[in-house]
């Protein structure tokens, strides 16, 4: 069974699974990416902030794959909001990737604390958006008054908002709130990051459907409609995060994942995170 695409905001699709490169070392980048583009993966999540756009650019040339086949999305990093700094960054991930377009380019964090407006910052990737080089512009780590803000203020909707979200942190209100406005949500760390893997509810459910608990955990994405993008170094288990298309959750088994919420955040909170590296 392939993988679906989601239709954006503007007409394009994304698969609704990809692979995630967060914590993949540069120099092995390239390699990871070419073996989840032989198990089959078209849709790689990186960010300038992760410092290996080029191995994930390398690994599209050398796939032979079509550069039409594969979507890429990539962040502005949070050292370069102002306009100026934010046009000349996405230069910059385009010749690291050595592409001639990005398919999907994201504001990594909102950085509420900081001295530039991420207000400015937007305007900075509709002008980018506008110019042609890029398919797709959305927001990460975005909360629903930071979106209100963008709604009232600038032209373009976000295709996107890339936020954390597993069964440990549902996310259902910021969700609905994104699905309200015809943003798509991505859930980053969805299994988060491993630490739901040995819940004994989580568990119960893989063993009676004969699945492990990655894959219960990513299939209760998939089928909430949400995009994701598992990270993992190893083929084989590149392997089982895309085996989702072939087996369904009832309506009992989702709602026992959704009751895991405990609002618990494996990662740092929108409202006060202001990280320039
Ligand atoms: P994840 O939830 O995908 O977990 C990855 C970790 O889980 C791996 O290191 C691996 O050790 C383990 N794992 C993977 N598959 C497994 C399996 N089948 N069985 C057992 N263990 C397994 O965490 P992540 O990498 O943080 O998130 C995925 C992607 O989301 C990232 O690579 C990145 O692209 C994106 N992300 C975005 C942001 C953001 O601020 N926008 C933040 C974090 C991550």
């Amino acid at each position: 069974a392939s993988v679906p695409t989601i239709t954006l905001n503007n007409g394009v699709e994304i698969p609704q699974l990809g692979f995630g490169v967060y914590q993949v070392p540069p120099q092995d980048t390239a390699d990871a990416v070419s073996t989840a583009l032989e198990v089959g993966y078209r849709h790689i999540d990186t960010a300038e902030m992760y410092g290996n756009e080029k191995g994930v650019g390398e690994a599209v040339a050398r796939s032979g794959i079509d550069r039409s086949e594969v979507f890429v999305t990539s962040k502005l990093n949070n050292g370069f909001h102002r306009r100026d700094d934010a046009l000349r960054a996405f230069d910059q991930s385009l010749a690291d990737l050595g592409f001639e377009y990005l398919d999907l380019f994201l504001i990594h964090w909102p950085l509420p604390g900081i001295d530039v407006d991420y207000v400015e910052t937007w305007k900075a990737l509709e002008e980018i958006y506008a110019g042609g080089r890029v398919k797709a512009i959305g927001v990460s780590n975005f909360q629903a008054h930071h979106l209100r803000r963008l709604f009232a203020e600038t032209e373009v909707r976000p295709a996107v908002n890339q936020i954390e979200v597993h069964p440990y942190l549902a996310q259902d209100e910021l969700r609905a709130f994104d699905a309200d406005h015809e943003i798509v949500t991505e859930a980053w760390s969805p299994i988060a990051q491993g630490k739901v893997l040995d819940d004994p509810a989580i568990a119960a459910i893989g063993e009676r459907l004969g699945r492990t608990p990655a894959q219960v955990v990513l299939r209760w994405h998939v089928q909430r409609g949400d995009v994701v993008f598992p990270k993992s170094s190893s083929r084989e288990r590149m392997q089982e995060n895309f085996a989702l298309f072939d087996f369904e959750l009832d309506t009992g088994d989702m709602a026992t994942l959704t009751g895991l919420d405990r609002a618990q955040r494996t990662g740092p909170d929108p409202d006060t995170f202001n990280y320039i590296p």
